[in-house]
């Protein structure tokens, strides 16, 4: 019998993209000896994405849906596919088809030679704007550099997982999920392949750039906790330079010049007083991050599902 292959495609806003999808699918799959599923996750979609899918859904016996409660991102969205999806090899992609089918024989041939994870790399993206593209250059750059892991960039949730590793990542509970990182983490037999990304067909992206300052900072401190050292390095080397304002600040007092100094002393205050909030900052997001993770509260929470 042949294996059973499912894709994963978080949703948020794609009622003009998935029946694209499903048709690219559809017919790809009809040449390669594999049975299918396909799994939607609807990520709290403020448009007709979850008519669209739900009537797929009916019309066909191998197209499935997860409906969360709200939006709960794209990272979490896709988590819920994986932990429900029931293939022997579990393929993510965006629904935007902007990560081209034509790459899955590909994805799929690798697995059959072994290797548990094919991760994609995109080369470059057609139609991308300037903006996106230096920043997620610079993402990347800094991220390898700072984090304790190595991502490719160009790093896309693009790609295809063994069902074991997939079962392992399911036990994964933490709440600020950076998958792109964790799949480098987790091990396993993995190769990577280059593709050429599609503009996007239909909506715009959501990822605006305060979702990307967001998404860079948490791939950060999920990795790395080398910006807390960075925070100590810096107020010691501040902390210890200003002592030799000391000197200074004795010979104005016993010259009588004192009043003068008033704005070396502003500086003073306005220089370290921005320092100690960037520092509270660094430290703050890390506790952010211990305090969403102690609620311990679900990633996601399922609202409607058609898989049995
Ligand atoms: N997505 C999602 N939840 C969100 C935002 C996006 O499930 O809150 C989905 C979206 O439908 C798409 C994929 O995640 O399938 C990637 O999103 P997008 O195309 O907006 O990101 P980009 O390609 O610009 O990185
Ligand atoms: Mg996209």
């Amino acid at each position: 019998m042949s294996s059973l292959i499912s894709i994963v495609v978080p949703s948020y806003n794609e009622e003009k993209n998935v029946v694209v999808l499903y048709r690219q699918i559809d017919t790809l799959f009809a040449s390669l000896d594999y049975n299918y599923e396909l799994l939607f996750v609807n990520d709290g979609s403020t448009d007709n994405t979850q008519q669209v899918i739900e009537q797929l859904g009916t019309q066909t016996n191998n197209v499935f849906f997860i409906q969360l409660s709200r939006n709960f991102g794209h990272q979490a969205a896709l988590k819920a596919g994986l932990d429900r999806a029931r293939g022997d090899a579990i393929i993510s992609m965006d629904a935007d088809l902007q990560h081209p089918t034509k790459i899955i024989p590909e994805l799929l041939k690798n697995w059959e030679q072994g290797f548990d994870i094919v991760t994609t790399q995109r080369e470059k993206t057609d139609g991308q704007r300037f903006l996106k593209k230096t920043t997620s250059h610079l993402f990347y750059k800094l991220l390898n550099s700072i984090a304790d892991i190595k991502l490719h960039p160009g790093a896309a949730d693009f790609r295809l997982m063994d069902a074991k590793v997939v079962r392992v990542f399911s036990n994964f509970n933490e709440n600020q999920l950076f998958i792109r990182g964790l799949v480098h983490w987790l091990g396993f037999k993995q190769k990577t392949i280059s593709y050429t990304a599609d503009a996007r067909l239909n909506g715009t992206s959501s990822y605006s750039l305060k979702k990307m300052v967001r998404f860079a900072i948490d791939g950060f401190t999920s990795f790395s906790s080398k910006p807390l050292w960075i925070a100590i390095y810096l107020g010691f080397f501040f902390a210890s330079t200003s002592l030799l304002f000391v000197p200074y600040i004795l010979w104005s007092y016993f010259t009588g010049v004192t009043v003068p100094g008033w704005s070396s002393v502003l500086l003073t205050i306005v220089f370290f007083g921005g320092l100690q909030l960037m520092v509270l900052g660094i430290i703050g997001t890390y506790i952010g991050k211990i305090f969403t993770e102690v609620k311990q509260r679900p990633q996601y929470i399922i609202k409607a599902t058609n898989l049995p």
